[in-house]
């Protein structure tokens, strides 16, 4: 039987980032079900890499956003990745939502982003003309990338270190031995068996299900994973803008926003809704909806120009309060080599090169 030293399951952004840094020193494999790589949450999102301006002081999606959105930018450059640093204006409608941007500007000080400012009035037109707002927040280094490029660049790295990349094939089980795991793939049909060292799971929406799958972690430690889908709407045409531009934050996302993509294709969502299945269908019907969440700060936005496009789903671990990525290794579930990775919704894609340091660290550290 076949034993490497590190087996990933799943080639999203986060497997493989993981896979590229890993590889650096030791034989990694990247197993995927899927066709081809980045199938669900990593092609199917907005593409910005964010500042680490909204999340919690000293939570997981802080630190790695911060430090993922650094090392993102110096990736880009070293491997000739797509990116934009166009920067955002966050927007607020209200005297509530300006104490909203008020509390944003003290977070996201805490959270170590210091370059963003208040806009002047002059300078909220210039920045965004025909946006109305009462007060604006501007965010220089929040920025745009292509995500695919992204993976295929980690891919690179990974078959640069001697890694693999194998499509096709699904985890299925895992069984805990001496010195690591037995563990049972399906490729195209055919079950086979291997042994690995050390296995992570970067199953994005199917985590929770392959931890299930490996056999002595006990299932109270598993957390419920709850579908949030978010879809979106492109705007066929020319805009006015250079800058993306969002409203305060909701509950469950970031609120219905503006993105250019890097052909400057500009796209309005991701809206929220909870699923019970893996299901990206989209719903035409939802343009009403739309239409008004754009028009509080764009009011002349034409609705005839809003086309349904697609949507993507957020791996939430609740569906009632902020919650925070998961990275689980030996100390919480007691399984030596095993590293789970729950609830890697946004800024995961920003955040996911820091990610792949700590997963690092910690197999480092067993
Ligand atoms: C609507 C939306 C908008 C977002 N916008 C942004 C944004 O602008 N900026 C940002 O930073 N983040 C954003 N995110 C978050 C970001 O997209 C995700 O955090 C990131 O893509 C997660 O990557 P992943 O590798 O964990 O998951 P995925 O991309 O879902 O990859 C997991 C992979 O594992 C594979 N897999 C699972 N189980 C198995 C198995 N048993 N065997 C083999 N393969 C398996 C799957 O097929 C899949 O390809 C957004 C998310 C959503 C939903």
């Amino acid at each position: 039987m076949d034993h490497i030293d590190t087996l990933i399951i799943g080639a999203g952004v986060v497997g493989l980032s993981v896979a590229a840094k890993l590889s650096q020193h030791r034989e990694v494999f990247v197993v995927e079900q899927g066709k081809h790589f980045g199938e669900h949450t990593s092609s199917r999102n907005s593409e910005v890499i964010h500042a680490g301006i909204y999340y919690p002081t000293d939570s997981a999606k802080a630190r790695h956003c911060v430090a993922g959105k650094a090392l993102l930018y110096q990736h880009c450059k070293d491997y000739g990745v797509p990116v934009k640093m166009l920067g955002k204006v966050i927007t607020a409608q209200n005297d509530a939502e300006i104490q909203t941007l008020e509390k944003l500007i003290l977070q996201a000080e805490l959270n170590g982003v210091d370059d963003l400012y208040w806009l002047s009035q002059a300078e909220l037109q210039q920045k965004a003309p025909q946006i109305t707002a009462k007060e604006g927040l501007f965010s220089p280094s929040t920025g745009i990338i292509d995500s695919h490029q992204l993976m295929l660049s980690l891919i690179g790295q990974l078959e640069q270190n001697q890694g693999h990349f194998v499509a096709n094939t699904q985890f299925i089980s895992a069984t805990p031995v001496q010195q690591g795991f037995l563990v049972t793939l399906n490729c195209e049909g055919q079950t086979f068996t291997l042994s690995c060292t050390h296995l992570i799971n970067a199953g994005g929406l199917f985590a929770q299900h392959n931890a299930a799958k490996i056999e002595g972690l006990n299932s109270a430690k598993i957390p419920p994973i709850h579908y949030c889908r978010g879809q979106y709407f492109s705007y066929q045409g020319a805009h006015p803008f250079k800058h993306l531009i969002y409203p305060v934050p909701e509950q469950h996302g970031l609120g219905i926003h503006a993105t250019i993509d890097l052909a400057g294709q500009l796209r309005f969502g991701p809206d929220t809704q909870f699923i019970d299945t893996i299901d990206y269908a989209t719903d035409s019907s939802a343009l009403d909806k739309f239409y008004q969440a754009i028009q509080r700060y764009w009011p002349q936005v034409e609705k005839s120009k809003l086309q349904i496009d697609y949507a993507g789903i957020r791996p939430k671990l609740q569906t009632t309060s902020a919650q925070d990525f998961i990275i689980e290794n030996q100390s919480r579930h007691g399984i030596t080599g095993l590293i789970n990775l729950y609830g890697i919704e946004s800024p995961g894609l920003t955040a996911s090169l820091s990610i792949a340091q700590s997963v690092q660290a910690q197999l480092d550290a067993e």
